[in-house]
């Protein structure tokens, strides 16, 4: 009996204690942050990707991805974004543009060749054995692609090459893969931060500007780039004759300014550029990284480290200080661009113009182009919808005018501009280097502004 008893007692004794350390991984709040910062620390994918041009304007790329599992789920498949893919009028419909063309060679893991599947831009890789929490295991894809002249992002102007989701990006894994299908009305991957080396190797001598600091600006034939916490790597191969740059220095980074030798827009473009990131870094918070490149090529478009602005003076401005705002809302505070465009888009636009406004001492001029674009089309009620849940209109007049018009209306209330920056700054110093979402913005806005905000938040954030 004596026995049975303290049987017993240690079974329900194993229990307690069982019970103890499941709640307590289960339950525990710091635990549960624990957790979370973990995550944020390790970087889930280390490219090696080694690419070369040939006379004939083919590429070859060799692609190899460390990549470790940072779910608590245990993997069969690992999930890549290849864009260049999904660039074609089969794959995509509306596809404007003339058609990429991309033949993958090869597909390994750990040496061995893989099964995988390529459907739009998703790209599942197959394991052969299973992928535990915390284990790395290597993927490696080789393929070949001629870019689409005058295309979208990813395209070749003359002889100039802009690489924008060029090589197979790591999917963000919740609760298994979801690799949504290409939309170039926004950006339709949500990547996160990983570490890069890019070898180059040219047909002859180009300029080349990307995501990694490239360091002094010389025409070269090949060469290695390497970068660590980006986003998405971009890298732009430029004939030296169509291009005049120099190096500017803006607190303690270096800006790479490029503009087309026809423009004469060098000086301009230079001035604006340092005067906008300083303001940017005084204001919102320090940029961690050396260098900025900006290249002057129409595209329009942000990328970690390296932004496309306009051809043209005219244009510029806006343009110019939306992408460097860029750096820091999409960039160094990140969040999924298919589900919450609003975030990166709408606090850049709102940044940017707070920006204009102080320089050009109106407050309200620099949201002359956030209201235009509140005006073209009637926007949204939800601002954060999913991209293929907005009508082309209404994506831009949602996310680039009505966002920056109700911050703006909201902090016109509370002595404006300084209250606004401070609140950026306050928001940038705690999600650096996070994936931020609606429920954390409406979460932190609630306890930054310390009281129910739900009236405000709830009338156009779902
Ligand atoms: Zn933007």
């Amino acid at each position: 009996m004596k026995l049975k008893v303290w049987g017993g007692v240690l079974v329900i004794a194993i229990g307690v204690i069982v019970f103890l350390i499941v709640r307590s991984t289960l339950f525990c709040e710091d635990c549960g942050n624990q957790e979370s910062e973990k995550e944020h620390d390790t970087i889930n994918a280390v490219y090696d990707i080694e690419l070369s041009l040939s006379k004939t304007e083919e590429f070859q790329i060799a692609a190899a991805i460390g990549v470790t599992n940072y779910s608590r789920d245990t993997w069969s498949d690992i999930g890549f974004y290849l864009v260049p893919n999904a660039m074609n009028s089969e794959e995509t419909r509306l596809y404007e543009d003339e058609d990429l063309e991309i033949d993958v060679s090869s597909v390994s893991v750990d040496g061995q060749k893989a099964e995988y599947s390529l459907n739009n831009n998703e790209l599942m890789v197959e394991l052969n054995t299973n992928l535990e929490p915390a284990s790395v295991v290597n993927v490696a894809v080789e393929y070949s692609m001629v870019l689409p002249q005058n295309g979208m992002r990813l395209s070749q102007v003359d002889d100039n090459f802009y690489l924008a989701h060029w090589y197979p990006m790591l999917g963000h894994y919740q609760d298994g893969w979801d690799i949504k299908d290409y939309d170039s009305k926004g950006e339709s991957y949500d990547t996160d931060y990983g570490d890069f080396t890019v070898s180059f190797d040219l047909p002859k001598d180009y300029l080349v500007a990307s995501s990694a600091e490239d360091g002094a600006t010389e025409a070269a034939s090949s060469g290695t780039v390497q970068g660590e916490n980006i986003k998405d790597f971009y890298l732009a191969i430029m004939n030296p004759d169509e291009w005049e740059f120099e190096t500017v220095q803006a607190n303690s980074a270096d800006l790479r300014v490029f503009t087309p030798r026809s423009a004469n827009m060098l000086e301009e473009t230079s001035e604006l550029a340092a005067d906008a990131y300083v303001y940017f870094e005084e204001n919102i918070g320090d940029n961690p990284f050396g260098e900025l490149d900006i290249i002057a090529n129409d595209g329009y478009m942000e990328y970690p480290n390296i932004i496309e602005v306009a051809a043209d003076e005219e244009s510029q401005e806006s343009v110019l200080v939306h992408e460097i705002a860029h750096q820091w809302f999409y960039f160094i505070v990140t969040n999924d661009p298919y589900n919450e465009a609003w975030l990166d888009e709408g606090l850049t636009e709102f940044s940017s113009s707070l920006f204009i406004s102080d320089y050009y001492d109106d407050d309200e001029y620099g949201f002359w182009g956030a209201s235009m674009a509140q005006e073209y089309y009637p926007p949204e009620t939800y601002v954060n919808l999913p991209l293929d849940e907005f009508e082309e209109g209404s994506y831009y007049s949602t996310v680039y005018g009505k966002v920056p018009m109700l911050l703006k209306e909201y902090f016109d209330n509370l002595e404006g501009d300084r209250t606004a920056l401070e609140f950026l700054s306050a928001y940038y110093t705690e999600y650096q280097f996070e994936q931020v979402d609606t429920e954390k913005f409406k979460v932190f806005f609630e306890e930054y502004f310390e009281g129910d905000q739900s009236e405000f938040l709830d009338s156009w954030l779902k």
